[in-house]
């Protein structure tokens, strides 16, 4: 019998058979798909023909449709409905599918193909979106190490090694520091602290058999603590526990290991004929050099240090009234921030909650997604891998766009955080095929069920990926939907997150769950109001830590990280009551792996292209005005990976974006 994850889907919409596939189906699945893209691969190598892009490139496209098929409803599953089978699985899996994707980027015979395609490109006659394709695939090898040659490709090999195993030891060092502190509690060191604080460190407690409450260094507990606990001397502790996370000598400490892997970094753009791994990094980045993240970056610093210093004035205040003296260090900052948006903003959740509906809320990213784009969106019966998962049929003037999967609620079962994937891309090479797409997220179950403000904004993200991947109209898989740079695929998810906040689509759906009736006004202002409150302290502990990265990367690899932090904090006039948001021995986003590595600022970049983005709608007089909508369908949300994204940006806005509309709406403008 055949495997269900490789045999034809005669299913509706081809989705997935969730219903016929068992666990034991996908180790043997995914061996037999590696064999036969491990064949496709070699016979596209060995091809006697010469090269050309449809015989390399677009063959290239076309092979390894069984493993896409696995892998999409393995990783799926695994991530959003686990269980110790899949945990094993997915323990197997990840070296096997490492080596397997480094054996094709250093297969020497597919590059050289490769190659010669591209030296050829000027006299093929490519469409501009295959020269695109070739571009990224030829670059992509060159990247990977394949030109390298002799003694410099054994180094690569060695670097690459070492690098995986300093990230490793990097991540388990941080997790073993986070583990092993934890700080007791008397019962009257709970005094001021609110009772989900208090259950909290009760369980902590439970859970490290330490007889009584705890504060240990998981996020979820000292930040809360740090915001409510009354005892300075407590949350000064605590504090420093936190800012000592692999940085307290012996086997956990991470110090020698980041200067390690930044020399090995060094090293490697430097055999890739890159001037540093910034330069490397950010070439494949809409950002494209280091200077262009740094000019960002300062921009925005100046008057959020600005701002963070005349907060820094008010909180000192509130201390000394509060019969403490000296000055504010960085574990007050918190505790009179908390107070301070207390008696400003104060906004009770519980009183917000059933306005935000979680139906309703789907139903209002659907309505604007029709008011945008024309889509409308119908309820399918189909099966899935879970009870509570929801698919809807996506269609555009009766004809068939996608299916849309939501899977909403937490469960055990389920990894932490909110993510968009595509089960299937959209693509029309080798054949025409529609997406499939999935929301997962980790909202609470109720009757009905109801959200938070951030878990409302939390949809609206994920959705907008959905939309990335629902409306992309390109030819090619590789650069469909959301295969595009780092520091612009937060675009069009931040982007949608703007119209839950407009009035009439918070005055159509945020309705009372028991009598109906429409947020009032002033608690729609208060959840506004609250939104950028300690902005002046979130950007600058942001900044700081991306300016870090940055200057870790640029030039050669300083010997000393520590000091070499040190040196860009002073350099910047650094707040004293303020941290780095991670800290060197801390930054996992750098060190734990490449993904964030030169590259922490990119959040900040789409941020900035979300709010002037926007602002284009602001312009034409509407939210929903269409000419503006069909402008950025046709230009950011269809195009995939297909142009150059800075391209992509200008035939929308008709402009690079400026920092004004993130000043403005983090309200750090003069
Ligand atoms: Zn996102």
């Amino acid at each position: 019998m055949t495997n269900p994850l490789l045999s034809d889907w005669n299913t509706p919409f081809s989705l997935a058979p969730f219903d016929a596939i068992s666990d034991d189906d996908f180790a043997p699945a995914l061996d037999e798909a590696l064999a036969a893209h491990n064949a496709e691969i070699d016979s596209i190598a060995a091809n006697p023909e010469p090269p050309n892009f449809a015989n390399t490139i677009e063959a290239m496209e076309a092979a390894g449709e069984g493993l896409d098929k696995v892998l999409s409803v393995f990783f799926t599953i695994a991530g959003a409905d686990s269980n110790p089978a899949r945990e094993a699985l997915q323990r197997d899996f990840s070296p096997k599918l490492a080596a397997h994707f480094s054996a094709i980027s250093s297969n020497k015979a597919l590059f050289r193909r490769v190659a010669a395609v591209w030296d050829a490109r000027d006299s093929a006659d490519l469409t501009e979106e295959q020269q695109r394709v070739l571009m990224l695939t030829h670059r992509g090898f060159v990247r990977a190490g394949a030109s390298l040659k002799g003694q410099d490709d054994a180094r690569m090999q060695a670097i690459m090694g070492r690098l995986a195993e300093l990230g490793t030891a990097f991540t388990q060092n941080l997790l073993s520091d986070e583990r092993d502190w934890f700080m007791p509690l008397q019962e009257d060191d709970l005094e001021g602290l609110p009772a989900f604080v208090v259950d909290a460190a009760r369980a902590a407690g439970a859970e490290k058999n330490a007889g009584g409450p705890v504060v240990t260094l998981s996020r979820s507990l000292i930040v809360p603590f740090l915001q409510f606990s009354p005892r300075r001397d407590l949350r000064e502790a605590a504090f420093n526990a936190w800012a000592a996370r692999g940085a307290n000598d012996g086997e956990t400490d991470n110090r020698a290991i980041t200067a390690e892997i930044l020399a090995l970094r060094a090293e490697r753009a430097t055999l890739l004929g890159y001037d540093s791994f910034a330069d490397y990094k950010l070439e494949t980045e809409m950002a494209g050099t280091p200077a262009a993240v740094r000019d960002l970056l300062m921009a925005v610093w100046e008057p959020a240090k600005a701002r963070a210093e005349a907060d820094a004035k008010i909180l000192t205040d509130m201390m000394h009234a509060d019969g403490v003296n000296g000055d504010l260090a960085p574990w007050d900052w918190r505790y009179y921030a908390e107070k301070r948006r207390k008696a400003e903003h104060d906004l009770d959740e519980a009183a917000l909650k059933p306005y935000l509906q979680l139906d309703r809320m789907i139903e209002a990213s659907f309505a604007c997604a029709n008011r945008l784009f024309n889509l409308e969106f119908k309820a399918l019966d189909v099966p899935l891998y879970h009870d509570d998962c929801r698919a809807w049929e996506v269609t555009r003037d009766g004809k068939h766009v996608a299916v849309f999967i939501g899977d909403y609620f937490a469960r055990g079962s389920k990894r932490s955080g909110a993510w968009c994937s595509a089960m299937r891309s959209q693509a029309k090479f080798p054949q025409e095929q529609t997406p499939v797409v999935i929301n997962v997220c980790n909202f609470a179950k109720g009757d009905p069920a109801l959200l938070s403000y951030d878990d409302a904004r939390t949809l609206f993200h994920e959705f907008g990926h959905a939309l990335h991947q629902m409306l992309s109209n390109v030819t090619y898989d590789s650069i469909s939907g959301t295969s595009v740079a780092r520091d612009f695929v937060e675009l069009p998810s931040q982007l949608y997150e703007h119209w839950l906040e407009v009035p009439e689509v918070l005055a159509e759906f945020a309705t009372h769950a028991e009598t109906g009736e429409a947020m009032p006004q002033d608690m729609l202002d208060k959840v506004l109001g609250a939104a950028n409150f300690d902005m002046g302290f979130q950007t600058v502990e942001y900044v700081a830590s991306a300016l870090v990265d940055l200057a870790f990367h640029e030039g050669a690899a300083p010997s000393d990280t520590m000091a070499k932090q040190a040196e860009v904090l002073e350099e910047l006039g650094m707040p004293s009551a303020i941290t780095m948001r991670h800290a060197t021995p801390q930054f996992a986003h750098v060190f734990s792996g490449d993904g964030y590595s030169a590259a922490y600022y990119s959040y900040m970049w789409s941020e900035v292209m979300d709010a002037d983005a926007f602002e284009a709608f602001e312009e034409a007089g509407s939210a929903f005005d269409p000419a503006t909508a069909k402008s950025l369908e046709e230009n950011i949300l269809s195009t995939g990976g297909s142009v150059e994204a800075e391209d992509l940006y200008k035939r929308f806005r008709g402009r690079l974006p400026g920092v004004e509309a993130l000043l403005k709406g983090r309200g750090l403008a003069a």
